[in-house]
């Protein structure tokens, strides 16, 4: 199974394990959307893994 975010812009970061995707959705973040970054903590990351 996969685990996944969704980004409000519609981005989906993907991974296997729950660091995989927390690493994907971070880099995102860092280019796309870095005072968003700042504000989210790793456990508001872990709240927004979906497993599909
Ligand atoms: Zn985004």
């Amino acid at each position: 199974m996969a685990k996944l975010i969704r980004c409000e812009c519609g981005f989906v970061g993907r991974g296997d394990t729950e660091e995989e995707v927390i690493g994907a959705i971070r880099g995102h973040l860092a280019s796309d959307h870095p005072v968003l970054l700042q504000s989210v903590s790793r456990e508001d990351l872990l709240g927004w893994i979906e497993v599909e």
